[in-house]
């Protein structure tokens, strides 16, 4: 018979080990991207640096597609594509792709529970397509950006979990501001910028509940100098760990 004693240590014990190794597992972080416009190279190494040195993650990068504006990925082929990943993160760029097939290939994944982190170019992607899928997951609907200058961020919701450690002012390097023309309702703005041309504020960081799956976004991130700023790269370390809830 063993005494009471040491039937509740070892069951403290089991389930203190339980525990670590929960707390130790990494998020399977997948990077997408891809497209026109930018350093894709560049920006996959500085995220998979950058936000690893923040969160204990596992990197996979997918960078294909091209340097067009209109480019898919097979990935997106097997309906299963997400499963493995805790979180995904989209900095992928291709306005001219209009497949509707296609988009929902990608939709549905995160309707059906694949948590996301959308960068920049994301938000311009599928631009020219005729259904809202792609913007409805997103949470804000763009279809062209600012001038590039170093914008100052204004803080709208600094206790969420996204906010977190962010500088009460902080402007950007140079970077794009992208004119939101729709936020859409499940949608909650964490930060704002102004247009130094109409003078108006837009969206810079946000949340989204889409069909329950989380999903964060920022419109910034043209700019290599962007992704080698840690208040930038703390804001996706951030998004990536809220977004896969924990
Ligand atoms: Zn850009």
């Amino acid at each position: 018979m063993i005494p009471k004693i040491l039937r509740l240590f070892a069951a403290f014990a089991l389930c203190l080990s339980s525990s670590i190794a929960e707390e130790e597992k990494p998020l399977k972080v997948l990077i997408i991207t891809g497209g026109c416009c930018h350093d894709y190279k560049f920006q996959s190494a500085a995220m998979v640096d950058g936000i690893g040195q923040l969160t204990k993650a596992e990197f996979t990068v997918v960078n294909e597609g091209g340097k067009r504006t209109m480019g898919k990925i097979a990935l997106y082929d097997d309906p299963e594509w997400a499963k493995p990943y805790d979180c995904v993160i989209h900095n992928e760029c291709f306005a001219s792709t209009t497949d509707a097939d296609y988009i929902r290939k990608i939709t549905s994944a995160h309707k059906g529970g694949a948590p996301a982190v959308v960068v920049h170019c994301a938000m311009h992607t599928y631009r020219d397509a005729k259904i809202d899928d792609w913007r409805e997951f997103l949470g804000v609907s763009s279809l062209r950006h600012d001038h590039q200058s170093n914008y100052p961020v204004k803080v709208e919701a600094a206790d969420h979990a996204v906010m977190k450690d962010f500088p009460a002012n902080w402007t950007t390097p140079k970077d794009e501001l992208y004119i939101i023309e729709k936020i859409w309702p499940k949608t909650t703005v964490l930060a704002t910028s102004k247009s130094e041309e109409d003078g108006k504020e837009y969206p810079v960081i946000w949340t989204n509940d889409y069909h329950g799956t989380r999903v964060a976004g920022t419109t910034y991130g043209h700019t290599n100098e962007a992704f080698e700023d840690p208040v930038f790269i703390k804001i996706l370390a951030n998004a990536v760990t809220w977004a896969a809830g924990k």
